[in-house]
This record gives C-alpha cells, sequence and structure tokens, in this order.
C-alpha cells in the first residue's frame, strides 16, 4: 500500500524516517528486548529517551535554562485551564482574540480571572489578525494563539508585553520559524500538529512563573509538579515523548529550525503564488496575515469545492476539506509535509481547474 501525501490539520502527517525508525525499534529497542511502549519510565533506557528529547528541543530553539521543558498531558487545551490557574495574581489578563482556539482559551480563563479581550477581528469572522500594535497590556499575563489553524492566519510579530509575561497557544506553528523563547513567558503546544502523536502537549515555561499557583490547584494542574519531577510526577506518555524525540532528533539532522523556515516559505508560496494568479481558486486573508502553515481557499461554490477534496484524495491528496466554522479547503503543510507533495497539490490543482472551470 502506497502512504499517500496526508493534508490534515491535526493529527497531521508525521516524517517519513521517523516512522520507519519507531517501526525498526518497535519490538526490541536498542537492545533492550521490549518496546518503549512497555519499558518502564524509571529504567535506564527510558531516562535516556526523556532527556534526550528535552536536550534536543532545547538545542532546537536555543532554549535557556532559565525555562523548564515540560511533557504534558491534556493537550494543549489543558493549558487553557493551567495558564490561569498557574499564573493568576491580580487575578486579570489580556487576550488576543485571533479565533477559535483564542475563544476557547478565553471561556476557560474566564472561570479563574477576569479577561480583557483587547483586540478581536471576530467581526470578520477571523479572516485578519486583530492588531495588537499601541495597546498598553495589563493584568497578570497577556495571551495569544500564535498560528490560526482553523482560518489559516498567523502572526509574524509578537507583542512587545515589557514585563507581563506573554502566553502563546502554538500548538500549529511551533518549530516552524525560529523565535527568541526569551520573548515568552510560556509557549505551549499540543504535539499532534508539529511534534509527533496526540495527547503529549510540550510546554516551555519561564522558571519564576512556576510555583505560584493557588493552594488549592489539582497536583496535575501546578506546573511545580512536573517541573520538579522531570515530567515523572506519574507516568508520562510515554511512547508519545518518545516519537517527539525522534522528530526532534530528525529535525536536527535536517539543518534545525532554521532549514525548516526556509522551506517552509517556499512550500508555502508555492501555493499561495498558485492561488493569487488563479481565478478560479480564492484566499481573501491579507498577504501579510496568511499563514505558512494551514493554507485556507474556495472555489466560490461548495459543491465544488467537496468535489475538490474527494477527487484529490482518489489521487493520494488527503484531508484538504476546510473546517466546519470556515468551510472550503484547507491544505496543512507542517514541518514533516515535504516539497513533494506541496507541488503534487498544487499540480491536482491545475488539472481539477481545468476540467472543472
Ligand atoms: C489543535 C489545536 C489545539 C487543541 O489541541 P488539543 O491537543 O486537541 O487540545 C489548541 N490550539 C491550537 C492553536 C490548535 O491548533
Amino acid at each position: 500500500m502506497n502512504r499517500v501525501y496526508n493534508f490534515s490539520s491535526g493529527p497531521a502527517q508525521l516524517p517519513y524516517d521517523v516512522l520507519v525508525k519507531a517501526q525498526a525499534e518497535m519490538l526490541n529497542y536498542n537492545n533492550t528486548g521490549m518496546s518503549v511502549m512497555e519499558m518502564s519510565h524509571r529504567s535506564a533506557a527510558y531516562k535516556e529517551i526523556i532527556e534526550s528529547a528535552e536536550k534536543n528541543l532545547r538545542t532546537l530553539y536555543n532554549i535557556s535554562d532559565d525555562y523548564a521543558v515540560l511533557f504534558l498531558q491534556g493537550g494543549a487545551s489543558l493549558q487553557f485551564t493551567m495558564v490561569p490557574m498557574n499564573l493568576k495574581k491580580t487575578g486579570s489578563a489580556d487576550f488576543i482574540d485571533s479565533g477559535y482556539w483564542s475563544q476557547k482559551a478565553i471561556k476557560e480563563a474566564k472561570k479563574y480571572i477576569n479577561v480583557n479581550t483587547v483586540c478581536s477581528t471576530k467581526d470578520e469572522n477571523y479572516n485578519s489578525l486583530p492588531k495588537f500594535d499601541g495597546i498598553d497590556f495589563k493584568g497578570d499575563y497577556v495571551y495569544m494563539t500564535s498560528n490560526n489553524t482553523i482560518y489559516g492566519t498567523e502572526f509574524k510579530n509578537y507583542p512587545k508585553t515589557k514585563d507581563i509575561p506573554l502566553v502563546a497557544d502554538m500548538s500549529s506553528d511551533i518549530l516552524s520559524r525560529k523565535i527568541d523563547v526569551n520573548d515568552f513567558g510560556i509557549i505551549f503546544a499540543g504535539a499532534q500538529k508539529n511534534i509527533g502523536p496526540s495527547g503529549l502537549c510540550v510546554a516551555i515555561v519561564r522558571k519564576d512563573l512556576i510555583g505560584n499557583a493557588a493552594e488549592n490547584t489539582p497536583i496535575m494542574l501546578d506546573y511545580k509538579t512536573h517541573s520538579e519531577s522531570g515530567s515523572m510526577y506519574n507516568t508520562p506518555p510515554t511512547y508519545g515523548i518518545y516519537v517527539a524525540g525522534l522528530v526532534f532528533e530528525w529535525m536536527l539532522s535536517k539543518g534545525g529550525v532554521e532549514a525548516f523556515e526556509k522551506i517552509n516559505a517556499e512550500k508555502a508560496a508555492l501555493i499561495y503564488d498558485f492561488i493569487d494568479n488563479s481565478d478560479f481558486y480564492k484566499n481573501t486573508i491579507p498577504a501579510a496575515d496568511r499563514s505558512l502553515m494551514n493554507i485556507v481557499f474556495k472555489t466560490g461554490n461548495e459543491d465544488l469545492d467537496k468535489k475538490f477534496a474527494k477527487d484529490a484524495a482518489a489521487k493520494g491528496l488527503v484531508s484538504l476539506g476546510g473546517h466546519r466554522a470556515v468551510g472550503g479547503l484547507r491544505a496543512s503543510i507542517y514541518n514533516a509535509m515535504p516539497i513533494e507533495g506541496v507541488k503534487a497539490l498544487v499540480e491536482f490543482m491545475k488539472e481539477f481547474e481545468l476540467a472543472n472551470k
């Protein structure tokens, strides 16, 4: 059976080389005589796996000792709860509302703090990014979603929040381009887009923000619990962390984040240039706001969009349907999507246009 090019927004395609390596090590990891899935998380072999995963992530993003790297459970969504529980001081925070995932974070944070939505593009169904320039941020932290997986928008710059910690949900663009981790208080990401299997959440947390959770915070929701125990307070998602570690290793072998930033820009440009030169496909997002990870487009005819997704799937280009909130089509092209997959998609877009114009 041939593998397809999987344009799913998440869980998403993983690097082929990573899957091959995981397959080769499945029955007998490094002469332990067992799979990583069967291995005690307290064993020497597993200790090496989790420690090298952390080390490689630190190398990829140049993460200093001022930050803890945590491997957590509950996906990205549990961070919508953990962030306010751990960062609450005065009891209010500023939120940048750029869509569905910001809205979910806002809804949850409201249970614990006063949420000030300082800017939003809700009025235009999030077809562009809210502008944060000139905002005088206040409160315990500033919250944002760096890439809007559903709408296909992505912040290329982040607000300067001075002494106020900036918290970013980077689930769908973590490790896709260079950032300075020092600009953030917390970065978190569900693994299933750019890192590995679902269920795992990677959090990069500035150490001075750890240890201030309210007394009645459940132990599993306190960053301190996980930072003190090396993400081993209880049994961590061992296999997910192992695969994430393989992905970090793979990224380093390909030249690190810098190399991916370059190729990701090339990949996205292939599709956007094609759309912009076509009068058949449309993307209405202002160029500066467009995501390099999730590219949304439409033909303007819903039935034709459905036919596109169906015909593409028959050619091995799968999961191109848009999210139900926006309809149309969406190509998610995370780090693991090779440029060949993007070229195959553009070829198909040409063919489909000719056949259905
Ligand atoms: C997918 C996604 C989430 C949700 O992640 P879960 O791991 O399913 O909780 C949150 N934020 C963004 C930006 C996402 O793309």
